[in-house]
């Protein structure tokens, strides 16, 4: 198994909701390593452009004006296959459809404000990573 690297953010609403620690505990008892961690405040600029991708979908403004509304936890998650587990960590995207014992389904508000966000891919986790952190700011 690869050893990899994924970008995820802890949302507003767990940070307004006082859950970061929460949350973390579940990332670390499955077996990811939080190898970098800052809490910042977004701005609209780098909501945009993170989300960019979504950016002709309805929810597109809904989705930035969330993740401007609060601080929020950048991370970078080490692991084997790191990317495929959180995503199966943090489970679907509507907490209505998240499998039992995922972040999702133990913590998430609705499908906007559904706590964490993770990268879907290697190419991506690569992108997001590099616009949030420097590279001496991950320590394996
Ligand atoms: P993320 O990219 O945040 O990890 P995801 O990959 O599970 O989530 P995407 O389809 O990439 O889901 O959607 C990005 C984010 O946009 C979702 O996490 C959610 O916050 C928001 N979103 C997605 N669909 C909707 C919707 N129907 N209504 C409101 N917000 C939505
Ligand atoms: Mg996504």
């Amino acid at each position: 198994m690869a050893l990899e690297r994924t970008f995820s953010i802890l949302k507003p609403d767990a940070t307004e909701r006082n859950l970061t620690g929460a949350v973390n505990a579940v990332i670390e008892k499955a077996g990811l390593r939080i190898v970098a961690q800052k809490r910042i405040h977004m701005t609209r600029n780098q909501a945009e452009t993170f989300y960019g991708v979504h950016r002709e979908r309805p929810f597109f403004g809904e989705l930035v004006d969330f993740m401007v509304s609060a601080p929020v936890v950048v991370q970078v998650l080490e692991g084997d296959n790191a990317i495929a587990r959180y995503r199966d960590v943090m489970g679907a995207t509507n907490p209505a459809n998240a499998a039992d014992g995922t972040i999702r389904k133990l913590f998430a508000k609705s499908v906007g404000e559904n706590t964490v966000h993770g990268s879907d891919a290697p190419e991506t986790a690569a992108i997001e990573i590099a616009q949030f952190f420097a590279g001496n700011e991950i320590v394996g």
